[in-house]
């Protein structure tokens, strides 16, 4: 398992880090097999959605600040009862297919780490299983 490092700039935030992981995929020599990308964050998360209009981007995160506000009647104190709300609804974790030393996704399609309570240093993990 390899740790990749996401600093994050804002209180909410989609970073695309499908880079960063295909960079690691060539540094590990990955080729074909599994690969889970985890979010070890109770408020933030990970998605797989458009890099091409980064409206989409932040239409995702209005759409969510609407569903779910940051004031609210929540019990948690820590004032980010929303945050946590949304690492679940987004969820933790993806698991993306590399076939011969590539990431498969689609055309438009990149992965995203959420950031919903930063800014902060965050972490997220890589780990490949070879078929
Ligand atoms: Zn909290």
């Amino acid at each position: 398992m390899i740790t990749l490092s996401v600093p994050t700039h804002r209180r909410e935030e989609l970073i695309d880090i499908t880079a960063q992981i295909r960079a690691k995929i060539r540094e590990y020599g990955w080729n074909t097999g599994l690969l889970t990308v985890f979010c070890p964050h109770t408020t933030a998360a990970v998605t797989i959605n458009e890099n091409a209009d980064p409206d989409v981007q932040s239409d995702i995160l209005n759409t969510l600040a609407k569903l779910i506000p940051q004031r609210g009647s929540y019990a948690h104190s820590e004032g980010n009862s929303d945050a946590h709300v949304k690492s679940s609804l987004v969820g933790a974790s993806k698991q993306v297919i590399v076939h011969s030393g590539e990431l498969v996704l689609g055309t438009w399609q990149g992965i995203y780490f959420c950031e919903f309570d930063g800014p902060r240093h965050r972490q997220v993990y890589l780990h490949f299983r070879a078929d």
